[in-house]
């Protein structure tokens, strides 16, 4: 369980934070978006406790795995050596420590570079080695900040299976991204930032509700778009209107990045 209420952080005359409210349920993958400088990495710091907020409250419940946005990783170690670091501060030892890097590493498809110095991985195999920190200590709370960024198609599959995993088995989980349609593949709720706050939170086809779609008709020498609130009925009145041949239909469902430019638009 993680529940932040009223944080504020501020940066000279920079405010990060302006009252930020957030709360996630155990078993919850909470998705966190909003424009560069809204706060969200201000918020994970808090979070993880390496920043401590001028005003507010921050309760988070267990052990907290963190794959912060830039790497931060030792470049002179193994990938082994590092895991065995990260366990170790969370308490692990022995042979379960071993198992749980072993099972980390399979995870997060790094068992063959278990061995190799962190230093010539390349830039996906170092976001696996990242990912697998915040997961080896088994948390309780996932904060991932960012953690698909330059990752190839397999990375980004084994990271989100990886994170959809661990909310099956009651893990709370804030995932920030720039790239929406992960959060919709995670089934995530969604918190929406801005300046400091959340505007929007709620289950991603809830905030979608009433947000317009398109449908597209072709004919023979037009092309016909409209923007509506209902595609498919609106697909189903203009095909009834027309006497013409139609050559093609295109329904467009509003979409995370329709709400997301939607609540930019607001002042
Ligand atoms: P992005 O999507 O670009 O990662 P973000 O939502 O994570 O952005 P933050 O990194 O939390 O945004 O930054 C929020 C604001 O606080 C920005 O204006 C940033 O410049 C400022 N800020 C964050 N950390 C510091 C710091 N240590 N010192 C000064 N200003 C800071």
């Amino acid at each position: 369980m993680l529940k932040a209420t009223n944080l504020v952080k501020r940066y000279g005359e920079i405010t990060a934070l302006d009252g930020f409210d957030l709360e996630v349920e155990p078993g919850e993958i909470a998705g966190l978006v909003g424009h560069n400088g809204a706060g969200k990495t201000t918020f994970f710091e808090i979070a993880a406790g390496l920043v401590s907020p001028d005003a507010g409250d921050i309760r988070v419940e267990g052990v907290i795995g963190v794959a912060p946005q830039q790497l931060a990783l030792y470049p002179s170690v193994t990938v082994r050596e590092t895991l065995r670091l990260f366990g170790g501060l969370a308490g692990r030892s022995g042979q379960a420590l071993k198992e749980a890097i072993d099972r980390v590493a399979e995870e997060m498809v790094l068992t063959r570079e278990l061995d190799r110095r962190v230093s010539v991985l390349s830039g996906g195999q170092q976001r696996r080695t990242q990912a697998a920190t915040a997961l080896v200590a088994d948390p309780e709370v996932l904060l991932l900040d960012e953690p698909t960024v330059g990752a190839d198609p397999e990375t980004r599959a084994a990271l989100l299976a990886a994170v959809r995993r661990r909310a099956e088995r009651g893990v709370t989980v804030v995932y920030s991204t720039h790239y929406l349609p992960e959060l919709a593949e995670l089934g995530a709720t969604i918190a929406v930032a801005r300046s400091g706050r959340v505007i929007a939170r709620g289950a991603g086809d809830e905030l979608l509700k009433g947000l317009p779609g398109e449908v597209t008709i072709t004919l023979d020498d037009e092309r016909l778009t409209v923007t509506t609130a209902d595609p498919t009925a609106t697909l189903a009145e203009l095909l009834r209107g027309l006497d013409r041949p139609v050559r093609g239909v295109d329904i467009r469902q509003p979409s995370l990045d329709d709400l997301y430019r939607e609540l930019s638009r607001v002042a």
